[in-house]
């Protein structure tokens, strides 16, 4: 079989996926016959769903090009080049009909992002067929700690997430996807996922403890699984966690 080399670059974040010496600069890749450059950048170790741009020596490809010998590849991710104030428009245009589906490590993640109100599907006994086939057929983002998971050709979309830390995960969510804007606390059920109703405090009297009952006065009701949400510490504790997201930017 023919050897074959081709020189890449990767941008921005994409170098996160990259030993040192690869990082920031452009490097020959050695391969043998025919292959695509997706099929190249992924054995190189990034994943195809953080690729927002490829060039082939400075014109736009797609993931199928055959690559030829000595073709320069030059790899971008989302948000490469994009300036704060562009950034800030995103955030206001951002869909609000934004879904994810996360893999089994991250639950605190999926729980922070629906205190934001955002759809999250977790279920630890998923595997990655599961959850690959639920992102797909409704249309959701996967965010995993799992790049093998990433690289599955019917993965569509989808990011890897580079913090251990869930406070950190939830910016860098907020950060790649434009939700600050779309932070609304008390949308979603942290059980179900479904969507919160507004109650009155009378209807519930007998459901939640006296002193919670006197205490507060906003409740709020799970029609799915019957839970019910009053806005104690924890929701204090949000607001002042998405108030420094905001300070931040
Ligand atoms: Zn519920």
């Amino acid at each position: 079989m023919l050897k074959h080399q081709a020189f890449f670059h990767f941008f921005g974040s994409l170098n996160d996926f990259l030993s040192d010496e690869k990082k920031g600069q452009s490097f020959v890749y050695n391969f043998k016959g025919i292959a695509s450059v997706k099929n190249l950048f992924e054995a190189i170790g990034v994943p195809h769903p953080e690729i927002r741009k490829i060039t082939v020596n400075n014109r736009k490809k797609d993931f199928i090009y055959k690559v030829k010998d000595n073709d320069l590849i030059k790899l971008c991710p989302f948000n490469y080049g994009i300036n704060k104030f562009f950034l800030s428009l995103l955030s206001i245009f951002a869909s609000i009909k934004i879904k994810f589906i996360i893999d089994v490590h991250l639950g605190k993640l999926g729980k922070y992002l629906k205190l934001c109100g955002f759809d999250v599907l977790y279920n630890w006994k998923w595997d990655d067929d599961e959850i690959i086939k639920l992102a797909s057929s409704q249309n959701r983002i996967i965010l995993t700690h799992d790049i093998g998971l990433l690289k599955n050709k019917k993965v569509i979309k989808g990011y890897w997430i580079r913090s251990q830390y869930p406070d950190e995960q939830i910016i860098e969510v907020i950060e790649r996807y434009h939700l600050l804007s779309k932070i609304k606390p008390f949308k979603r059920c942290l059980h179900c996922n479904n969507i919160l109703i507004k109650i009155p405090k009378s209807k519930i009297k007998d459901k939640i403890p006296l002193m919670i009952y006197r205490k507060y006065k906003l409740f709020f009701f799970c029609l799915k699984c019957n839970k019910i949400y009053w806005r104690g510490s924890h929701y204090y504790n949000m607001k002042k966690f998405i108030k420094r997201l905001k300070i931040k930017y």
